[in-house]
């Protein structure tokens, strides 16, 4: 049987256990702990100076063996910051007004995902299974086809797709649609980028409708609840309890994106403090926010607005002994946030788009069945129509997220559990692993059935 090959941007060093996740790279490695054989590829995160096609650098650990490459700083402007993270990433969130298109960015992308391929045929084997993720990697099947490579290969796309009404403002829209004909199936996280995204590659070509599948990705809540229970003892745990007194906390966990409408849920705390004074000197709100993307020029704004604004609302309500936001910009270890969320009694996640938010399924795989916090969730994040028991509120709207605050600190124990046990239920069904077994399922079905 063939390996696995998986191909992302960017490759997690195994040994660096303190770095920022994302969720494409936990949702993988979770995935990953039940494939017997596996090769991941892509950009070691590193930049060189020397100009052709680099030789990949192998690192084995356990099953798994890292391929990764360096890119020239001039790749690492056009494709990464400019076009992936200038372009395509607002775009896809729906916020055109941030996009910043330039035609020499756009060239510089399709030749990186060009070296890209090239460089990694020569470590494909005969039978290998090739699994591309996100945006950054739209064309790669179609350079790969123009090297020869007849292997199945499937995409998927951990970010949201917005409509066509919206993708054809990007001048390349047509073309880049084309070359993802190249997949053989490519996956989204929700039924509305499915609906999106067949429809944009149907107006380009004739596209068969199952061949854009939704297929959520979950993460391993079994292995993240035992962790949760694990950390309850540890340092930084206890100090977080100690400092509480037993008053009620509220927990926020997000990298510090304009996508996770941080200004709008800050807006929206200030109003339960405005609306509800009953909650003054008693509850803490906590957002964990990693500056992420932190030399870009609209992620350095948004921090200035950011700390100014969290500054604003602790200098109005704070009393010598309490601090309505505590904000820390520096990332916390996934492992301990696990115990974070299990004390917490609100998870608050409120991003204005998000392909699917693991944040919000961690927090529920964390709280203790006997006395588990409430979910204060975003109708806009890709986990909304999975977990449906949650607080669903508008990001936009600080009054719906105050009256959500509101309900769920006052919330009885009777209800936080019927409504905790509705959605553990779900993210149990929905995991890192059932995901990936399904898509790599149809990929394989999509092999034998001939369109690979
Ligand atoms: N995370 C972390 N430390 C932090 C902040 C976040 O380990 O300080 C992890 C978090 O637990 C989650 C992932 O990063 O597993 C974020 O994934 P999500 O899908 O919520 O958002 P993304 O960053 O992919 O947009």
């Amino acid at each position: 049987m063939g390996r696995l090959v998986i191909v992302s941007n960017r490759v997690p060093d195994p040994r660096e256990r303190n770095k920022p996740a994302g969720g494409l790279a936990v949702g993988l490695a979770d995935a990953l702990r039940t494939e017997p054989r596996c090769l991941w590829f892509g950009w070691s995160g590193k930049q060189t100076d020397f100009v052709g096609d680099p030789e990949p650098s192998l690192d084995e650990h356990g099953t798994v063996t890292y391929a990764t490459i360096p890119l020239t700083p001039q790749q690492h402007r056009g494709y990464y910051q400019n076009f992936s993270n200038g372009i395509l990433w607002p775009l896809c969130h729906y916020r055109l007004g941030l996009m910043n298109y330039g035609r020499s960015d756009w060239h510089q992308y399709l030749e990186v995902n060009r070296m890209f391929a090239r460089t990694l045929k020569p470590l494909l084997k005969p039978d290998d299974i090739i699994w591309v993720h996100d945006y950054h990697l739209f064309p790669l099947a179609q350079a790969l086809r123009e090297l020869g490579v007849t292997a199945p290969i499937g995409f998927f796309l951990h970010i949201p797709f917005p409509p066509w009404s919206l993708f054809r403002a990007l001048p390349c829209a047509d073309a880049l649609l084309e070359d993802m004909q190249a997949y053989n199936l490519i996956g989204v996280q929700t039924e509305e980028d499915c609906q999106n995204l067949w429809e944009c590659m149907r107006i380009e070509n004739e596209t068969d409708a199952s061949k854009v599948v939704a297929c959520p990705i979950g993460i391993d809540p079994v292995a993240f609840a035992e962790e949760a229970r694990d950390s309850d003892n540890g340092l930084e745990v206890k100090r977080l309890r100690e400092s509480l007194h037993n008053e009620p906390l509220i927990i926020g966990v997000d990298r510090l994106d304009y996508s996770k409408g941080l200004e709008e849920r800050f807006l929206g705390y200030e109003r339960l403090l405005t609306r509800y004074p009953e909650h003054h000197r008693h509850v803490t709100y906590l957002q964990v926010a990693p500056i992420s993307r932190g030399e870009v020029e609209e992620y350095r704004q948004l921090r200035r607005q950011l700390d100014e604004t969290v500054g604003r609302i602790n200098g109005a309500f704070a009393a010598c002994d309490w601090t309505p936001i505590r904000y820390l910009t520096r990332p916390v270890q996934r492992q301990v946030l696990a115990g974070f969320y299990r004390m917490a009694d609100v998870g608050l996640v409120t991003p204005l788009r998000d392909g699917m938010n693991l944040v919000a399924k961690e927090y529920v795989a964390a709280q203790n069945p006997d006395d588990p916090g409430a979910l204060v969730l975003s109708h806009l994040a890709g986990a909304a129509p999975e977990l449906g028991e949650a607080l669903l509120v508008n990001p936009h709207d600080a009054d719906d997220i105050a009256d959500a605050l509101h309900q769920a600190l006052t919330m009885s124990r009777e209800e936080r559990k019927r409504r905790w046990n509705a959605l553990n239920l779900e993210i149990r069904n929905t995991t890192a692993g059932t995901w990936a077994r399904d898509f790599l399922a149809m990929l394989h079905r999509s092999r034998r059935e001939g369109t690979a």
